[in-house]
């Protein structure tokens, strides 16, 4: 199914992110936190791709034995960082052969150690060229792209950066997923904005529960930008264990979610970081059997 089709639901979609293991050996541990999380119900799931294409192949697999398995629509993110236009059209065709019918298409980030953007030779330089290539030759696919509610740090234009995202919208795509954020009246605020540049595709809202202190810092080394509010900062500083640290900010990401719901978000992307755990302790907070109870 088109993940377009899914948006045009009454109730708010859900979905699931997971990322590709490393190795081999690391997907049986990966399917175990995705047949968990089937008892939620989800609209659909996600798997990113590595950095650079690290994980390429792990990807396309991970996507193709969900929705063998399972059933469930999955969207197979694709990042055009470090490919030539006939790597990616490569990548589609494979994609296309293995029924793969849904995109997030990212440019991805430059290369570690680089801040500086660089197109690659014969490739593309923003996520917009991606959407229009793949709009082009696969004009049957369904295309989301990213939104940053808090700002994309490589553009601290921010009038600049809703045209950009304009121009991935008007290239084809169908959709939005934001980077996560912890103050919903940031997405709010977006999802106006985004309403005032002409952007009228479905905006879903990125939700991470973070359960660790090591996981904060180093998501705030990966979604730069991310504002960390100072009321949940203030909980976490008197978390006196881990337990407590988990503890906080599963109740704030419910709270988000239970918020998110009552103001009629079109979906709610959870990133999982492959464990179910958080997330089954959300849908207790919630007070919901699954996702058809929102
Ligand atoms: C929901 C979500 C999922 C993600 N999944 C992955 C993943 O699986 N793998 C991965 O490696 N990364 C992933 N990322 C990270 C993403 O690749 C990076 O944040 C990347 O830096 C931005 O990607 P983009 O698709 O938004 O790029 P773009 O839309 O191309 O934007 C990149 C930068 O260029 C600017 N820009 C755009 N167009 C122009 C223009 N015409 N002129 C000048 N500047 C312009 C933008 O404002 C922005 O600063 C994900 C991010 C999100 C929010």
């Amino acid at each position: 199914m088109l993940v377009k089709e899914i948006l045009n639901s009454t109730r708010p979609a859900l979905s699931f992110e997971f990322f590709p293991p490393k190795t081999e050996a690391g997907f049986d541990k990966i399917f175990q936190a995705v047949s968990d999380l089937m008892q939620l119900k989800p609209s659909y799931a996600s798997v990113t791709y590595g950095a650079g294409g690290s994980t390429r192949d792990y990807t396309a697999n991970l996507v193709v034995r969900i929705q063998k398995e399972t059933g469930l629509t999955v969207v197979s993110h694709l990042t055009c960082v470090g490919s030539t236009r006939d790597e990616i059209m490569s990548i589609l065709e494979k994609s296309a052969e293995s029924g793969i019918e849904n995109i997030l298409a990212l440019r991805g980030d430059p290369p570690k150690g680089e801040t500086v953007w660089k197109r690659p030779e014969n490739g593309f330089d923003y996520a917009a060229d991606l959407v229009s290539f793949i709009n082009k030759n696969y004009p049957h696919i369904c295309i989301g792209v990213a939104g940053f509610p808090e700002g994309h740090p490589l553009t601290p234009n921010r009038l600049k950066e809703m045209e950009y995202l304009k121009a991935k919208v008007d290239a084809g795509a169908d959709y939005i997923v934001t980077q996560l954020f912890f103050d919903n009246r940031d997405f709010y605020d977006f999802c106006e904005r985004c309403e005032l540049a002409g952007i009228h595709v479905p905006v879903i809202a990125g939700v991470m529960p973070i359960t660790t202190r090591k996981g904060m810092i180093r998501m705030a080394q990966l979604a730069e930008g991310t504002r960390f509010p100072a009321g949940l900062l203030r909980s976490v500083a008197r978390a006196e264990n881990d337990e407590y640290f988990e503890e906080i900010c599963v109740r704030w990401a419910a709270e988000q979610l239970r918020n998110l719901v009552y103001n009629n978000v079109r979906g709610i992307h959870l990133y999982t970081l492959n464990s179910s755990r958080a997330i089954f302790k959300i849908f207790k907070l919630l007070g919901v059997r699954d996702a058809t109870q929102f």
